[in-house]
């Protein structure tokens, strides 16, 4: 279950916390750490902290991008010392940890850390399906980055123990990010076409749907029709879908199997 599980942490400012989180993942058995545009990496004061992982340094993934960092990813999990104003879906470490320990065997899963500053924007949040708060001390809730990420990485070690557990069957696979991504695109310009939502004045719509089929965890068959939908109106309206741009979705075949 533990390398299905990725790290991710996003825009790290000192590169002794990246090394401090190497450390921390590799004692509780977690070896893949990917860095979303870290400040400075290699650095030797990461390498300094990992002490006996830098392993895991060696081996980490370095992107630009959360959406790169999760693009294969069907949970990801966000960790978030403070509430956000639309509230999410919002567990605690041992919750989470369960939830992950029943999804893993199947699917790529990430828990996703922010910036020792500022945390994670909310535009990283909606991307999660789920928020992880580590119940601190109210007057001082913000842990250290790496102490964040022992917490985390201890819960998912202790779940990972529990072999009794059961973990979840379903016929299709789960959505990945990307798709869900290319979803909410799509979901974006048919409401934009059909007026539903104006840019000009988007509110919270997008912000709002996004959590509500994060919430829902589409598996693929699902996904194929909510797309199928979106490409029957604009069909509809007299607009041909550009099957060039995302081909497999655009079919009705196996839809009504
Ligand atoms: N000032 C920032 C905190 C940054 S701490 C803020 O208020 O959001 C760096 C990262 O450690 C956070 O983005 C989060 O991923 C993690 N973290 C720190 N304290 C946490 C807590 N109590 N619960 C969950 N994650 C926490």
């Amino acid at each position: 279950m533990l390398e299905n599980i990725r790290i991710v942490l996003i825009n790290t400012s000192h590169p002794g916390n990246i090394g401090s989180v190497a450390r921390a993942m590799k004692t509780m058995g977690l070896l893949d750490l990917w860095l979303v545009g870290p400040l400075q990496f290699p650095h030797a004061k990461a390498e300094e902290m990992a002490s006996g992982a830098t392993d895991v340094l060696a081996q980490a993934t370095v992107v630009n991008t959360l959406d790169e960092a999760i693009a294969d990813c069907c949970l990801v999990v966000g960790t978030s010392a403070r509430m956000r104003a639309v509230p999410w879906p919002l567990v605690s470490p041992r919750a989470a940890a369960e939830k992950i320990r029943a999804e893993a065997p199947a699917n790529q899963i990430a828990v996703i850390f922010g910036n020792e500053q500022s945390g994670l924007s909310n535009a990283e949040l909606e991307r999660c399906h789920l928020h992880v708060n580590i119940p601190a001390n109210p007057d001082y809730s913000s842990l250290n980055l790496a102490a964040a990420v022992q917490v985390i990485t201890y819960e998912l070690r202790v779940a990972s123990l529990d072999t009794s557990a059961a973990t979840e069957k379903w016929d299709y696979r789960l959505a990945t990010h990307e798709e869900m991504e290319k979803f909410f695109t799509h979901l974006q310009e048919v409401l934009v076409e059909i007026d539903f939502l104006k840019m000009s004045a988007p509110r919270k719509l997008m912000t709002r749907l996004r959590r509500f089929f994060n919430r829902a965890r589409p598996d693929v068959m699902e996904m194929n029709i909510l797309r199928g939908m979106l490409s029957a109106v604009q069909t509809a309206r007299g607009r041909r879908p550009d099957e060039s741009r995302d081909p497999g979705y655009y079919g009705t075949q196996d839809i009504n199997e």
